[in-house]
């Protein structure tokens, strides 16, 4: 062995080029929370995780970073996010399901690319600044992946595609063939692209199969917005309602025929053969058992979005059951147009609020469940969780800390119950996604904060006029 090759494993052994990170709590997620723990980083991944005295007495060279009084866990997996769509918060709030959607149709055809992309880039920025660390983000304008890229998130962006006129299949395939080559070039070391046909009233059966196709063809993931309200039950059974008259008037189909299917939405999509294991159903709201079964059956995992579900008036998705059909299941916060914030500690919160009360039964949900859903429940969701979810060696170093200062978690019982009832997304003070530090003591390092609230404030003015 030459001196140099001795000296560099004994700096290795040492701990030089490795940072450990320790504080009061650390939740591996796959074992239970380690009281004073650590977790080492080597690069862009996770050396070793353990009690912070044993694993500072592992690599006695490396540079510590003790966070004191905080709980270190695995970055949020948010499976269905619409950045692009942040400056929308508190346009329609009082609206249900089908009249908010016409209405931010209207706010949508207010804006340019321009506005897009400051838009995408204060969503960006509120993930990193409330622990989440990859997104499954559904590309309108496709100016998301850019701002992804910008603050250093990972994420799997699926260009979202329309169509319900079959005559018009070959050129909606003919720009989402150009749109994703161009996607696949701009994407970074973290990012990976899918398809999202948008939803079952605005992309027809034959566009579904075709996209469905392509996507088994290229070896890319689907997702779609799922049994979300009921006003989408209505139209695909009985091809009536506001998303049959109004919608197709407003954006320009009403000279289709349509047809009452007769079925719901899930029994409607699974005769097309779209479903698999590498297909996201969003909301799921409106299922039956029978299409619980169907989903569970074909292994499609689910995005459930608490908060916007029953802040449009749709609904709340039956989680126990999906749970108990052993459906993978993760947590989206949907688009801010809808929940308004991006905040996972809410998601996880009306979750377990609203399941526990319908059921009246406190065992429907417990926190730690929720944070496991938040996080390696999300990466199972994902496909993911080969890289990331939880905190082991040789996962990514997708890691947070939630600072627990404050009068709001003392005294601490227990780490989960504190995050679940007790933690907001301003408590988060440290963001870390790859090994790269995006956030360090509420301070964003890969954006411009100031910048991007403003440019958010101009772009807020034109859904004023
Ligand atoms: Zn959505």
């Amino acid at each position: 062995m030459t001196k140099s090759s001795k000296t560099a494993r004994s700096a290795a052994e040492k701990g030089d080029g490795i940072r450990i990170f320790s504080a009061t709590w650390v939740l591996p997620i796959v074992t239970g929370p380690i009281h004073k723990g650590a977790v080492a980083v080597e690069g862009d991944k996770i050396k070793a995780i353990g009690p912070a005295s044993e694993i500072t007495a592992a690599y006695p060279g490396a540079e510590v970073t003790d966070f004191h009084h905080t709980i270190i866990l695995p970055g949020f997996i948010n499976c269905h996010s619409h950045l692009e769509y942040a400056v929308f918060r508190g346009s329609n709030d009082n609206k249900n399901f089908g009249p908010w959607m016409l209405n931010f149709l209207d706010d949508k055809a207010k804006l340019g690319r321009g506005d897009y992309a400051a838009s995408s880039l204060l969503g960006a920025s509120e993930c990193v600044t409330s622990g989440i660390t990859t997104v499954g983000e559904s590309m309108y304008s496709g100016t998301s992946l850019s701002a992804i890229n910008q603050a250093g998130l990972r994420a799997r962006a699926y260009q979202e595609v329309f169509g319900l006129d079959d005559n018009k299949i070959k050129e909606t395939m003919d720009l989402l063939l150009d749109s994703l080559e161009e996607l696949e070039e701009q994407k970074g070391d973290l990012a990976e692209i899918g398809i999202f046909p948008h939803a079952t009233y605005t992309v027809s059966a034959n566009l579904y199969r075709v996209l469905a196709d392509l996507a088994r063809e290229r070896g890319m993931k689907l997702a779609t917005h799922l049994a979300e309200s009921k006003a989408e039950s209505v139209y695909i059974r009985s091809g009536s309602g506001i998303l049959a008259l109004d919608f197709r008037e407003k954006v320009g189909w009403d000279y289709l025929s349509r047809e009452p299917f007769g079925v719901t939405p899930v029994k409607y999509l699974q005769q097309w053969n779209v479903f698999g294991p590498d297909f996201m159903a969003v909301h799921c709201v409106h299922v039956s058992p029978a299409d619980i079964e169907a989903l569970a059956k074909r292994d499609v995992a689910i995005a459930h979005c608490p908060k916007s579900n029953a802040k449009l008036g749709c609904g709340i998705a039956p989680l126990p059951a999906l749970l108990n059909a052993g459906i993978r299941v993760g947590f989206g916060t949907d688009s801010p147009a809808s929940s308004n914030i991006m905040d996972m500690f809410g998601e996880m919160r009306t979750a377990i609020f609203l399941h526990r009360g319908v059921a009246r039964d406190v065992s429907v949900l417990g926190a730690r469940e929720c944070v496991q859903m938040a996080t390696l429940g999300g990466a199972r969701a994902m496909g993911m969780e080969d890289r990331i979810g939880s905190l082991e060696p040789g996962k990514q170093a997708d890691i947070i800390a939630v600072d627990m200062e404050y009068s709001h978690f003392t005294p601490i019982h227990d780490p989960y119950s504190a995050l679940v009832y007790g933690a907001n997304q301003e408590d988060v003070f440290f963001t870390m996604v790859a090994g790269r530090p995006l956030y360090t003591r509420k301070v964003l390092l890969t954006l411009d904060d100031e910048q991007i609230a403003s440019d958010a404030r101009e772009v807020k003015e034109k859904l004023w006029r």
